[in-house]
């Protein structure tokens, strides 16, 4: 089977949660099979070879998949946290979500100018979170050459919020 139909295979629809009507796609058992987590991250290090400086995954999920990519990469990972998390000096953005707000944070000292960034997380929902990324990055002086995710939840049109930013906007599997 595809690395796609395996990835399908193995993340769990959690009905209701984190409320009433949502469908939550549970991608932690992916991490139980370390044969499949090694392909996914080979995939995601193919298609970030020679375009990439600078790795950042997105608390928290995001860092899991986002080391192994850099190191595989032989490039830097920066973490993204939200605020309160990193120790100065630090740098925000804010973002609204459904209900109130979300402020995440990254210390601007590890991005340089012109660095081609890629930003990793594990789902791309509305993609509010991802934006928020990019414009932190580019308030650092990087430039955002890759967006990847493990799933991209299609029907919320989180792209339409990361196509200014770059046009590379890679996904292993869709709903
Ligand atoms: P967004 O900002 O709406 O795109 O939400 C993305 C963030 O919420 C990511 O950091 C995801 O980890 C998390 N997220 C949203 N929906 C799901 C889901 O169904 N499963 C796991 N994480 C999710």
């Amino acid at each position: 089977s595809t690395l796609q139909e395996k990835i399908n295979d193995t993340i769990v629809d959690v009905i209701d949660f984190p409320k009433e009507g949502i469908v939550y796609k549970d991608i932690t058992p992916l991490f139980l099979d370390a044969t499949l987590s090694g392909e996914i991250v080979d995939e995601f290090v193919k298609q970030a070879k020679g375009k990439v400086d600078v790795v950042c995954g997105i608390e928290s999920r995001g860092f899991l998949y986002g080391i192994q990519i850099a190191q595989k990469l032989n490039v830097p990972f920066v973490l993204i946290r939200k605020a309160g998390k990193l120790p100065p000096p630090t740098i925000n953005e804010s973002y609204d979500l459904e209900y109130g707000q979300a402020t995440i944070e990254i210390n601007p000292n590890y991005i340089k100018e012109g660095d081609r960034v890629l930003i990793h997380d594990d789902v791309l929902a509305t993609g509010g979170t991802a934006e928020a990324c990019a414009k932190l990055i580019n308030k650092c002086g990087g430039k955002i050459s890759q967006f990847s995710f493990i799933v991209d939840l299609t029907f919320l049109n989180g792209k339409d919020k990361l196509t200014p930013f770059t046009e590379e906007i890679i996904s292993l599997t869709e709903y």
